[in-house]
């Protein structure tokens, strides 16, 4: 989740109207689960560790409350999924980021993320409610902590264009973690073969830009990424592909704390690959449902279903790209240090 948007019209109203700024910030966080009143980034902390990650600081820190499982142990957990992240871009995409881990009584699991741009003198600020009873295997398979610091590496939307802020975040997290070897490659394409027909339009549907149900915001948007993904593939011979349509924007500065307009997003992303398919791509799924060919995707990448999950056809024409989407890229895994 990605909440810049709200928080953007919040301070904006706070600026002209502080009474109801209050009074919708009190409303917004009557959540039973937290007894702070107030926004999250101001939160009471109880301990705080921190730890650098290609020249980025991350601060890690911990609401009041109960968790089973040693500091340590979560720590690793975000810092691999910030290794991740700074794999896939090359870099960590914003200078300083914070991380609040909210423990949650009597419940397992990671439960929730949300990440907000800009907020409480941070560039990027993720608040994650942990279960106090999650264990290690939990965090092992966990995909939330890096969807969410993905969030931080693409310029804050209107709400319209909600989708490619999800989009991104949700194709981007399972390649990431392959590049860094957190994942299996077969494991991602088995679970894109099974969850990105969940983005197709449904009858009724009048694009991305238009229609913000769960699927086409989430998924919808991660079919935008892959289609990109493999078009900007095929077009430069295999040379360059989304990740380097999504490190030029943040070499652009197009970070979470940034607002921009889609298309100045979508316009450094292409100067990145030297193509327009960004660009193209969102005039043709913006305003019209557009119904991706997935298993002609699959077929073209090499990817043949199986009982138990997928096989790879390496003689499928883009079995290449299949495999270039998640080797780890020449820029190397990137580590994070104390
Ligand atoms: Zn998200």
């Amino acid at each position: 989740m990605n909440q810049r948007r709200t928080l953007l019209s919040l301070s904006i109203l706070l600026l002209a109207c502080g009474a109801l700024l209050i009074a919708t910030v009190s409303s917004q966080n009557s959540n039973p689960a937290s007894e702070h009143r107030g926004p999250s980034w101001r939160s009471p902390v109880a301990s705080t560790q921190s730890f650098h990650i290609a020249g980025s600081v991350v601060q890690v820190d911990f609401a009041p409350g109960a968790l089973d499982l040693p500091t340590p142990q979560i720590m690793q957990w975000v810092e691999n999924a910030a290794s991740s992240v700074a794999t896939y871009y090359g870099r960590f995409p914003v200078p300083r980021d914070r991380v609040l881990i909210m423990p949650t009584e009597d419940r397992r699991g990671v439960m929730q993320g949300t990440s907000w741009g800009d907020v409480g003198g941070s560039p990027a600020f993720t608040r994650i409610r942990l279960g106090q009873h999650t264990t290690a295997d939990a965090l092992t398979d966990d995909w939330m902590m890096t969807h969410e610091l993905v969030h931080g590496a693409f310029p804050s939307q209107e709400d319209e264009h909600h989708w490619i802020e999800e989009g991104i975040a949700v194709y981007v997290e399972p390649v990431a973690r392959v590049q860094t070897g957190f994942l299996q490659s077969e494991k991602i394409w088995s679970d894109m073969v099974r969850d990105m027909p969940k983005g197709d339009p449904q009858p009724g549907d009048q694009g991305l830009d238009q229609t913000h149900t769960w699927g086409r915001t989430y998924w919808g948007g991660a079919q935008f990424c892959l289609l990109a993904d493999v078009t900007i593939r095929e077009q430069t011979h295999n040379k360059k592909g989304l990740q380097d349509a999504l490190r030029a924007i943040v070499a652009a500065g197009g970070t979470i704390d940034q607002e921009w307009p889609i298309r100045k997003a979508l316009l450094a992303g292409d100067a990145g690959t030297g193509t327009h398919i960004l660009e193209q791509q969102y005039d043709h799924m913006a305003s019209a449902p557009v119904t991706v060919d997935l298993d002609g995707l699959w077929k073209k990448l090499g990817i043949v279903r199986t009982e138990t999950g997928v096989r790879f056809d390496d003689t499928a024409p883009d079995a290449a790209i299949r495999a270039a989407i998640t080797a780890t890229p020449s820029t190397g895994r990137i580590a994070s240090s104390p």
